[in-house]
């Protein structure tokens, strides 16, 4: 089943990806923004890379991008010209540098740091000191010659003072000013805005008639002399400062820069700077500066392996909503859902996103089938923020928001005071299910193995229904072998963290519960406070109101839960199975534990125990309580307001120990002791 569905969409991607080489290579007219592109790229290669026998001899993941139309001159280059490898966060520069200090057993590597010129690569040959053609890259082999569009850029020179054969390569651009200028006189004569500045170039570049090229204006940075080193240089930085002397036009921006430091010195610069050049970049080169060094890195089919492209990550991207999904969590709470065509967002993949509520969708008028903005700001995780409407599919509709759960199909509610709607059925499978997920997650009992889709399977297929039947599962062991994904190694090591879930703290099976309004803190309130599920159950809504944090509605919220039959039913349950209900081991059995054998003083307050509670636990466990500091002391807790002990303490260097390290030392034993 998964190996029809992965070669499917190898397919698909080679082909939608081929489809806009062409269109970007030869047409110099994308239908999708790079970052589609890029992200559709990523997701062949990793599937390639899973399925090797998946990728085919012409795949794209190893083809140069480009190709030659008909209408001109085709060259053979003399060398292989290459795309470059790239990445898009700071991660993966990392890993560059540390895969290339390795391979060079070098500390501290030295390279040429360069920006990205988005534009289109060429290639200039030069015999005697004149120039022969100009190609462009093509497919990397065979290029097209655009030698009389290149003699309109008048930077360009057609002789050199070096007689030698000499190959330089490097990028056509149009320059941000002419890009305005061009649009702004095309707006005025009616014609279609050109796109952006690569396209622009590139289409200008590959027009048949030169009359047109040099009516663009375009400019171009030259940043590679090809056999350089057979021309005697030891560095690629020197190349480039010769070919500034031949009167090549050369990048100033350029720097030499050491190790990894000086490559993200050189990102954070140009981060900054990048909006105020006058070309568009769309990354940063980074270029290991020996000669020598790069013959000794060599090439992949496709990119040189001596050289890393860093594509700065856009904040905004925009990509097709492909679907909207509703999901229906753990509290009824009915959330729509953006299911995007893959794209990257400041760095990460991203294929959903939340679209909030009804009234999200409403106000931007978000419909199926539309492209999409997806904003990143910081650390957040990315949110759809518009629509792009030029591109919207003429028949498209308004998005209708469900007024049924579409899992259980009760009708939703929403009050007033709600923007979110609400499936109110307590039965509702998909409420269901996400209670289970969230009890097993790290919010709750953490038991590492078992991921949302398995919990899913495991409830449909009538294992799970409750949270004690989690403790039950291994009577169906050899079912759940049989379920998609499961075998039996990956059964024996869940079943294993099921076993161990049983030692966890009260207050990870309070947040599991998933009480309504009892978060992790307010768990871990009620389990310091309490010490034990059963005094928590016989708690009144008094003594839970007088708690820190705890105001009346949540107190009468977890009384109300507590007082619930069926809720009691599965806490008997889970006690039956051995779950642990005790925020501390107070019965202990004094086995080794840090506080067995210590005499300890506590002075000040503590916020979670009183000073008899703490006692009784620490006795409990070994140590000795005695009411003034000595040399005999091993240990002085410190709660707020301390008195003259602490200084004591202090002054006799006996070990100090405050009131969090303390409950996450007695968290550890009781984890250790049930
Ligand atoms: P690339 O743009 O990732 O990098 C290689 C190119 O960078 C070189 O060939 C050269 O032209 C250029 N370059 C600019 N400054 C340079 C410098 N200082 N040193 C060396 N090279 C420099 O690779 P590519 O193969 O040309 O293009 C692939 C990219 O093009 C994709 O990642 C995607 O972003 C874009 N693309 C978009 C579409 C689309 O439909 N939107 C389609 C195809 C490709």
């Amino acid at each position: 089943m998964e190996f029809d569905k992965q070669k499917q969409r190898a397919e698909e991607l080679t082909n939608l990806l081929n489809k806009y080489n062409y269109e970007y290579y030869i047409l110099n007219n994308s239908s999708v923004s790079d970052q589609e592109y890029d992200a559709l790229m990523e997701e062949l290669m990793n599937l390639e890379q899973a399925r090797p026998d998946l990728k085919s001899r012409l795949s794209p993941t190893s083809r140069v991008g480009g190709g030659v139309s008909n209408g001109f001159k085709k060259i053979t280059h003399s060398r292989m010209m290459l795309s470059l490898g790239d990445v898009f966060n700071k991660d993966e520069l990392y890993d560059f540098n540390a895969r290339i200090s390795k391979e060079l057993n070098q500390d501290e590597v030295r390279y040429m740091a360069e920006v990205k010129i988005d534009g289109l690569a060429m290639s200039l040959v030069y015999r005697n000191g004149e120039l022969v053609y100009g190609a462009t890259r093509g497919d990397g082999n065979v290029g097209e010659d655009v030698t009389n569009n290149l003699l309109t850029i008048p930077s360009i020179p057609t002789h050199i003072p070096d007689k030698r054969d000499i190959e330089v390569r490097g990028e056509v651009y149009m320059s941000k000013p002419v890009f305005e200028m061009l649009n702004k006189q095309r707006e005025k004569e009616g014609l279609p805005l050109l796109a952006n500045c690569r396209n622009a170039a590139a289409g200008s570049i590959r027009q048949l008639d030169s009359k047109i090229a040099a009516s663009r204006k375009l400019s171009a940075f030259w940043y590679y002399l090809v056999n350089g080193e057979e021309l005697g240089f030891k560095y690629h930085s020197d190349c480039l400062d010769y070919l500034k002397k031949l009167g090549f036009v050369t990048n100033p921006e350029r720097k030499v820069v050491k190790g990894l430091n000086g490559i993200m010195d050189y990102v954070d610069e140009y981060f900054q700077k990048r909006p105020n050049l006058d070309y568009d970049i769309d990354g940063l080169v980074f270029k290991v500066d020996n000669l020598a060094s790069q013959d000794d890195l060599g090439y992949t089919m496709k990119t040189p392996r001596w050289a890393i492209a860093y594509k700065f990550p856009p904040t905004q991207v925009v990509t097709k909503l492909e679907d909207i999904i509703i999901t229906v969590g753990r509290t009824g709470r009915v959330t729509p859902n953006a299911i995007l065509s893959p794209v990257r967002v400041a760095g990460s993949l991203i294929s959903r996103a939340t679209l909030n509520n009804e009234d999200f969708i409403k106000n931007l008028d978000i419909r199926i089938g539309d492209y999409v903005y997806l904003h990143k700001a910081g650390d957040v995780i990315p949110e759809v923020c518009g629509v792009d409407k030029s591109r919207r599919n003429k028949d498209s509709v308004e998005y209708q928001f469900p007024d049924e759960c579409p899992i259980c199909h009760t009708k939703l509610v929403k009050s007033e005071s709600e923007i979110q709607a609400r499936c109110p059925n307590e039965n509702c499978p998909s409420r269901n299910i996400n209670k289970l997920i969230y009890f097993a997650s790290d919010y709750g009992m953490d038991i590492k193995g078992l991921g949302d889709n398995l919990i899913e399977q495991l409830f449909n297929e009538g294992f799970l229904t409750n949270f004690d039947d989690f403790y039950h599962l291994k009577d169906h062991e050899t079912d759940i072998m049989m379920l998609d994904g499961v075998g039996k190694k990956t059964c024996e090591a869940i079943f294993s963290a099921i076993e161990s879930s049983k030692k966890n703290t009260l207050e990870m099976l309070l947040a599991g519960l998933g009480i309504p309004l009892v978060g992790k803190k307010t768990a871990q309130i009620l389990a310091k406070h309490y010490l034990n599920l059963d005094r928590l159950i016989s708690t009144s809504i008094d003594e839970l109101a007088s708690l820190q944090d705890i105001g009346l509605k949540t107190a009468n919220v977890i009384y109300d839960y507590f007082h619930n039959t069926s809720n009691l039913e599965i806490i008997e349950k889970l006690r039956q199975d051995g779950v642990n209900f005790n925020c501390l081991t107070i019965n202990t059995n004094q086995k080794d534990n840090f506080f067995k054998g210590k005499r300890f003083v506590l002075t000040g307050s503590l916020a979670s125990y009183s000073r008899d509670e703490i006692t009784k636990i620490l006795e409990n466990l070994g140590a000795k309580s005695s009411s003034s500091v000595s040399k005999q002391t091993s240990l002085v807790i410190v709660g707020s307001e301390p008195g003259s002990k602490f200084n004591k303490a202090q002054q006799l260097g006996i070990p100090i120990m405050e009131e969090e390290e303390l409950i996450e030392k007695l968290n550890e034993i009781n984890k250790e002791e049930n």
